[in-house]
């Protein structure tokens, strides 16, 4: 058997400065620390925060007064940020730069008149926190058939998730053409997104199988196996070795690794280590 890594693997940048600060924290503080929402997709670096010491929680009527809290890589909305100082807590913010600029990005828009469409997951934390930065002022798409259901708009300005699929976006873009005369495309897809879905796209001409390692609900994984799929790979999205099987597999296949920008090195380096035994 023939592996082979995708090029871009492990955390990206954002991912590393969020799971940094907050463990950095978690290290340093003296009294409980709260995580408001898991800070990554990854349910094995969220297990590794509640055994240091980190309680994760849905909503702020949870957190007691003058606590710490620590906040999600995808954004936190600003409504959520003004009731936290009102219940005196410290705000550990560990919002992906990336994020912060589609927020920016979405405000200036807001603030022209422009009818904004965001390409997004309609229930993505990232896209919530979005929505309540331009007070709900906005239409969320993932389809072509959403666009041409827009009406006609003297001004649109295009945005995405950071974690969108790049091709698709193209196409979007160049759809929203008829409905305006003045189309503004921001592309706030990130850079380790763009390189990761270029790197596993390559990568799934060459192989007869794709795995695909990163979170359940991680978008960005799910897009990386999405493209897999879509290049006619044999892909497999799974989040540890756990859930690997033997009979996926042939002796003399060549099989691709890919992992989303929320995956840890150690999940990695297990599922590689599991199909050389197999198959080494
Ligand atoms: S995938 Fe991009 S936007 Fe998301 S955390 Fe990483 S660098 Fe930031």
């Amino acid at each position: 058997m023939k592996i082979i890594l995708s090029k871009k693997m492990g955390f990206c940048f954002g991912v590393k400065k969020s799971v940094d600060l907050a463990k950095k924290n978690i290290e340093t503080s003296e009294g409980k620390i709260y995580m408001l929402g898991p800070i990554i997709n990854n349910p094995q670096v969220i297990e590794y925060f509640k055994k240091e010491g980190a309680k994760v929680v849905n909503d702020l009527d949870e957190i007691p007064e003058k606590s710490t809290v620590i906040t999600r890589a995808h954004g936190v909305s600003p409504l959520v940020l003004h009731q936290a100082l009102k219940k005196k807590l410290s705000i550990i913010n560990t919002t992906c730069p990336y994020v912060k600029k589609v927020q920016e990005i979405a405000a200036y828009l807001n603030k022209n008149g422009y009818y904004i469409v965001i390409f997004g997951d309609k229930i993505h934390p990232e896209i919530l926190s979005l929505l309540d930065v331009i007070h709900n002022n906005a239409i969320v798409v993932s389809t072509i058939s959403e666009i041409r259901e827009i009406s006609y708009q003297k001004k649109i300005g295009f945005i995405s998730q950071t974690t969108k699929n790049i091709y698709d976006f193209k196409k979007l873009s160049f759809a929203l053409l008829d409905k305006t005369e003045e189309l503004r495309v921001f592309n706030t897809i990130c850079k380790a997104t763009t390189e990761r879905q270029r790197s596993v796209l390559e990568l799934a001409k060459q192989v007869d199988i794709m795995i695909v390692i990163g979170g359940n609900k991680s978008a960005n994984t799910s897009r990386l196996a999405e493209i897999c799929q879509n290049q006619g790979a044999k892909t497999y999205h799974i989040e540890t070795k756990n859930q690997m099987k033997y009979e996926w597999f042939h002796p003399e296949d060549k099989v691709g690794i890919a992992s989303g920008a929320s995956t840890p090195d150690w999940v990695i380096n297990e599922v590689i280590m599991k199909l050389r035994d197999w198959y080494a």
